[in-house]
């Protein structure tokens, strides 16, 4: 199959590589973006989005769109595309897809991140109508209202301490009866007095039409089933970055982020990581446009000092 020629290959479309996009083809260089699904990444998912500065609500979808349109306007091209590999070829970068190799004297991997989910019914349908994987972005939208935070590790404790600012109860449940969270925060999530705790407890089904009106549950010791009625599902059991096709080629941490430094460069010369697929993010659309924007710029750098002719 023939292979294609860019001056910056971006492999992923949600908001760090479409603002990697931005900045890499309004400065000049052959840019294409590769995504194998939707653009906009999570935020496709995402009915509200109420904390990107500068736009006080909008929907995901729709904010995504605006920025293809933005970046596809300076020249940017966008190939729907599944990456399957990322090889060194000579000083520059063959970037392996199922229709052809792209070839980039620069990539930026923006290939972002998935939660993980509980896989019960009703889960996916209501995903942003109350099933959420994000407090910071989505408790304000339950003011005094009354939520399940799921999991029983630091995220779960962090985010459903932060749901606490604004429902009016938070009741964590967890399938074991102990948390595997820090002390610190098992301490501070025990002494809140909006948080409850259903222990050996598993959601079975989430419940609603076209809101999460409530949880089916049930008890892993004896098997009892119930049902809880609220109005949103925290969901924190893991996430996995999409960082498989980059494995044996940049250093990684224990959860599969890709380590970079403040320019987002990968230990590769030319090889950058941006947005929610590297260490420490901090797993927002406005941080990972941030990054894109950073990729991009020390992608610029790289590529004059490297190919100057
Ligand atoms: C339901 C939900 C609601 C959220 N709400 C908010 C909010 O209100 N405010 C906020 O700031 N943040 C919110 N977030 C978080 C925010 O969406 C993420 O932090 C942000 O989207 C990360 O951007 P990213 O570009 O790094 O990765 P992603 O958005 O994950 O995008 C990565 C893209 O790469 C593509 N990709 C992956 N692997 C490959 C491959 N092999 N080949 C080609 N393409 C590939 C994926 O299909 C995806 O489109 C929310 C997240 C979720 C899940």
């Amino acid at each position: 199959m023939a292979e294609r020629e860019y001056d910056i290959v971006i492999i992923g479309g949600g908001p760090a590589g479409l603002a990697a996009g931005l900045y890499a083809a309004r400065g000049m260089h052959r840019t294409v973006l590769l995504e194998k699904g939707v653009v906009g990444g999570q935020i496709s998912l995402t009915e509200l989005v109420e904390n990107y500065p500068g736009v006080p609500t909008v929907n995901g979808f729709d904010l995504a769109q605006t920025m293809l349109k933005q970046s596809e306007s300076y020249g940017m091209e966008t190939e729907y595309v599944d990456v399957t590999g990322v090889e060194r070829a000579g000083q520059k970068w063959r970037v392996r897809t199922g229709a052809g190799d792209f070839i980039g004297k620069a990539v930026i991997v923006t290939a972002g991140a998935e939660y993980n989910r509980l896989g019960v019914p009703g889960e996916e349908r209501l995903t942003g109508k109350g099933v959420s994987y994000c407090a910071t972005c989505d408790a304000a939208f339950f003011r005094d209202m009354e939520a399940a935070v799921i999991g029983g590790g630091d995220a779960a404790m962090d985010e459903g301490l932060f749901t606490t600012r604004y429902v009016s109860k938070a009741t964590v449940i967890h399938r074991r009866d102990e948390l595997r969270a820090s002390r610190i925060l098992q301490e501070r999530a025990f002494a809140n007095e909006k948080m409850s705790f259903l222990w050996n407890t598993v959601v079975e089904e989430v419940l609603g039409d076209e809101q999460v009106t409530g949880v089916k549950l049930r008890n892993v010791v004896t098997g009892e089933t119930s049902e809880m009625p609220l109005s949103a599902v925290f969901i924190f059991i893991g996430q996995h970055p999409n960082s498989g096709f980059l494995d044996g080629l940049v250093e990684m941490d224990a959860g599969k982020h890709a380590i970079v430094d403040e320019w987002m460069r990968t230990k590769q010369p030319g090889l950058f990581a941006a947005g929610d697929v590297r260490q420490n993010s901090a797993r927002q659309v406005a941080s990972s446009v941030g990054d894109g924007v950073t990729a991009a710029i020390a992608a610029d750098h790289y590529i004059t000092d490297t190919f100057r002719e």
